[in-house]
């Protein structure tokens, strides 16, 4: 799987502590752990669940629970396994059984939004679903252009604003009429950068009828992420995330980080520009590929 080759530079800074654990006895615990600590915080677990996990295993050590390097790093990833999956937050995309049924995009620009809707498009698509594309950022002309560039590429219809002054929600309410017209099954809406600082584009929006709100956040900004999340999520009320560029990040713990504080689900991760650089998020999958 590609993801496994996505989280490369996570796993490299991780790769430190293996060879300290292959060597571990019970005299180097504090040596081992802080350079845990270390190895955590480079890759942007942030310093509240690293101290969490790294004085958890301190204290199974100590108790004499943990008793080999090999039952450290298995408990090592138990416990970030724990850390992402304990919200219970379903992974899946929640799309109910009403036709068409929609999913809107949102993030700053730059983060991936276009190129993950696009991703996704082709994804959905080959599961089977009939998609169509709105191109809801009428800020930007070359938006809408990027947009139907994807749409080609993945042989998706898209409706686009027509004239200059179009409203975004009245693209997504033609989109939407059009998708029951013709037998869509989902709706992609693309959305402004500035969604969360124009609050009458957001409340026009949110009005509109949808089922996920997907936010965009770029993985190679790590944890600085978090205030932008937070911020999204108080405004318009995020359904699920999807962090992008992960391929290139050295920085994959600050997904453990945002499900952690904000309890919202990882939907997808973006492991590259092409149309398939798009992965589900499976927690077992993503803990196995930054601690192999
Ligand atoms: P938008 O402004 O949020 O719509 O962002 P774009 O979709 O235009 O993406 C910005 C840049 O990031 C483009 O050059 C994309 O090709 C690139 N990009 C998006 N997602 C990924 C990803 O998962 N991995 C990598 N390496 N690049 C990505």
């Amino acid at each position: 799987e590609k993801i496994f080759s996505g989280f490369s530079k996570t796993r490299d800074n991780l790769a430190v502590i293996d060879e300290l654990l292959l060597y571990w006895n019970l005299a180097d615990t504090d040596k081992v752990l802080d350079e845990l600590e270390e190895a955590l915080l480079v890759s942007d677990f942030g310093p509240r669940i690293t101290i969490k996990i790294v004085e958890s295993l301190r204290e199974d050590i100590l108790a004499g629970k943990l008793k080999s390097g090999i039952e450290i790093k298995d408990a090592l990833k138990k416990s970030v396994l724990d850390l992402l999956t304990n919200k219970g937050n379903k992974t899946e995309l929640q799309l109910g059984y009403r036709k068409p049924a929609v999913v809107m995009i949102v993030g700053v620009n730059g983060g991936g939004k276009t190129t993950s809707l696009g991703k996704l498009a082709y994804r959905l698509k080959n599961e089977g679903a009939k998609i169509l594309m709105a191109a809801g950022d009428t800020f930007r002309a070359a938006a809408s252009d990027q947009l139907e560039i994807w749409a080609e590429r993945t042989g998706c219809e898209i409706v686009v604003a027509e004239g200059e002054k179009a409203k975004a929600s009245s693209v997504l309410s033609q989109a939407v009429k059009r998708g029951k017209e013709q037998g869509f099954d989902i709706v992609l809406c693309d959305t402004s950068g500035r969604l969360h600082t124009n609050y009458s584009l957001m409340e026009e929006l949110i009005a509109c009828l949808h089922h996920e709100i997907l936010l965009v956040l770029d993985g190679t900004t790590g944890l600085n992420m978090l205030p932008q999340a937070r911020e999204f999520n108080e405004v318009v009320g995020i359904t699920g995330l999807i962090l992008t560029k992960l391929d290139g990040s050295a920085r994959g713990g600050c997904v453990v980080s945002v499900v952690d504080e904000l309890g919202i689900p990882v939907k997808f991760v973006g492991v590259g520009e092409g149309v398939e650089d798009l992965q589900p998020f499976d927690a077992e999958a993503f803990v196995n590929a930054i601690f192999s």
